[in-house]
């Protein structure tokens, strides 16, 4: 037999992990790996698998030792720690097969030796080519297998391997399916319909129903995450598939609640919305992108701009209230940095997600990624910065963009897009705005999901959790009491549900909090770097020297004032939750820890 591991790699800490939600419910990670469980499905039965992911379970060496493969699979947020796992695999001379959108955009800049993968594992054989790098052994070098664009039928594609992680499932707050595979909308900074093509193909319907049927064999109960990029890509073609699960879920009694992401063209359909209701649909993710018309004409999100239905509502805000109102949830991601931004782009996006009631609204500067049309538009324009690589939203707060914005005509600072972006976040994620726009959803809906949700032990202890970390703890205690006790005056059958959207609260606000505080020493130390500029070369460096190591003999002006404001970046360092330092830039970190009053 031969020994795989299919190593699954850690989420860095940013606003989509939800660690502090995560922290009080009870769990380790938001999600199962789908990507690796279905290729585990490929692999006959002549191999042994065993599926480690970092983010419930520590990697150990003794992983790596009884291996006689590592197979991998990543996004473009895991970057360092796919580099992690490879290199450790490298020491123990153990090949590794590495696939996932990570290694098919970036192979080329991924350090370490193995084998990429790129394209859809369908597309290949894995069981062959595993086979093959297992006969070839360790070799200290990389190689690529090219599979990109080939779109197979969905049909190849088969169940996950649930029981692989049987004795994990606790762990996770939702599982995860996955119904189509990708997107005819053209967003311009997408990369979705070049990764996965831009015809939605489709799983058949009796597959979902038995993955679902083997996760509730398993014991799960609750959340069920579907990962499509844009379930409503191919609408003729889902409605019979949310037939077939709410026929499912209705024998077995609404076990699952699905989450999902869709374009707002569902809009124009309200028989795939009330399907997607009728079958236990209670969240969906839309890619609202930019309260402004001419943005969105930008980059090519026709998807916000057109369409209605008999209830004739045309505009983005309008059609987001009437879904939330009568369907379901709406999270949303919104983008800045666009040539046509207006300059109160700021305000604007404010304003529309609190007037939305969207309580999880992920905003962030345009990333440019390659295989995208904007990738070929800013590198026609000459305006890719070289050396600043899309991160995925891992950063939380980006000092740095991967293009040169313009207004106008002109390049502008990219401070201007960053600011902007601190404006938005620190405002919708500041207790007062997400709670009151999360108790305005909750006041004005016509329907609540279908599944209720069931208060057992594992609910009450993270309500529990909720009050001690949010009701007792916080700074924000006011707003998060003042919160529930209002929903418990408008409805008290919405209270539990209230205390999951109040524990997603927490990881934004604090999330927003601390990433502040880290980009505000980041800053000072940034400007202090500049002042060191503006002395001679001899007093920059005498003065970086004392400050390394003898503060408290500094003297002379310039000197002194650096040492001020040394002292004051350390304070505010000092402030900033532990688990945040690290993203406070290394050398900086280095250059606070090694002076004397830190
Ligand atoms: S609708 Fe979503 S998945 Fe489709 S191209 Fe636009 S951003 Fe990408």
């Amino acid at each position: 037999m031969v020994n795989v591991l299919l190593a699954s790699p850690k989420n860095p800490r940013s606003f989509w992990t939800f660690d502090e939600t995560l922290m009080i419910a009870g769990k380790k990670s938001g999600f199962p790996p789908a990507g690796l469980l279905t290729v585990a499905g490929m692999l006959p039965e002549r191999y042994n698998l065993k599926l480690v992911d970092e983010n419930v379970e520590e990697l150990k060496d003794e992983h790596f030792r009884w291996a006689d493969v590592v197979l991998t699979s990543s996004m473009i947020i895991h970057w360092k720690s796919l580099e992690r796992i490879i290199s450790r695999a490298n020491q123990f001379e153990k090949p590794v097969l590495a696939g996932g959108p990570l290694s098919t955009q970036y192979h080329h800049e991924i350090r370490g030796n193995a084998t990429y993968f790129l394209g859809e594992a369908e597309a290949g054989s894995i069981d062959v080519i595993l086979e093959d790098i297992v006969k070839r052994g360790y070799r200290p070098e990389t190689r690529v297998i090219d599979k990109r664009k080939r779109f197979e039928n969905m049909t190849k594609v088969p169940l996950q391997r649930f029981d692989l992680i049987k004795d994990n499932l606790k762990y996770y707050i939702a599982m995860a399916i996955q119904t189509t595979r990708g997107c005819p909308e053209s967003c311009t900074f997408c990369n979705i319909p070049s990764l996965y093509g831009k015809i939605t193909r489709v799983k058949e319907a009796s597959n979902v129903v038995k993955e679902l049927q083997l996760l509730h064999n398993y014991g799960w109960r609750g959340g069920v995450m579907i990962v499509d990029d844009n379930l409503v890509g191919n609408q003729k073609e889902i409605i019979p598939i949310l037939h077939e699960i709410k026929d499912w879920q209705k024998e077995n009694k609404y076990p699952f609640n699905f989450i999902t992401q869709a374009s707002l063209r569902m809009y124009e359909n309200p028989e795939l919305m009330e399907a997607m209701y009728q079958a236990g649909f209670s969240s969906v993710f839309f890619g609202l992108e930019s309260p402004s018309q001419e943005s969105l004409k930008f980059m090519g999100a026709q998807k916000n701009l057109q369409g209605k239905n008999e209830r004739g509502k045309t505009s983005m805000l309008e059609k987001i209230r009437d879904i939330q109102a009568n369907y379901f949830q709406a999270y949303a991601g919104f983008i800045l940095g666009f040539d046509t931004d207006p300059d109160n782009i700021a305000k604007l996006m404010k304003a529309f997600i609190q007037d939305a009631r969207i309580s999880v609204a992920m905003v962030g500067p345009l990333g440019v990624l390659p295989d995208t049309p904007d990738y070929e538009r800013y590198k026609r324009e000459k305006r890719l910065v070289e050396g600043v690589r899309y991160g995925g939203d891992s950063g939380i707060f980006s000092r740095e963009l991967s293009y040169v914005p313009m207004k106008n005509g002109e390049r502008i600072d990219p401070n201007v897009v960053l600011d902007r972006h601190r404006e938005v976040v620190g405002y919708i994620n500041s207790p007062g705005a997400y709670f009151e726009r999360t108790l305005e959803y909750i006041k004005n809906r016509n329907r609540k999901p279908l599944k209720k949700m069931v208060i057992g032990n594992e609910k009450l202890m993270s309500f529990l959790r909720s009050v001690y970390y949010q009701g007792v703890k916080s700074d924000y205690k006011g707003e998060y009491w003042n919160f529930l006790w209002n929903v418990v005056k408008n409805d008290i059958s919405s209270f539990p549900e209230a205390v999951g959207y109040a524990a997603q609260g927490h990881h934004l606000i604090t999330t927003t909090n601390e990433s502040l505080k880290v980009d505000d020493v980041n800053t000072s130390l940034e400007k202090m770097l500049g002042r060191m500029g503006e002395l001679s070369g001899d007093a920059m460096m005498t003065s970086l020297e004392k400050m390394l190591g003898r503060i408290g003999e500094l003297s002379g002006d310039a000197v002194m004032r650096s040492k001020l404001y040394l002292e004051d970046i350390i304070k505010k360092y000092k402030n900033i939750r532990e688990d945040f330092r690290n993203q406070v830039k290394s050398s900086y970190r280095k250059l606070i820890e090694n002076s004397p009053s830190y």
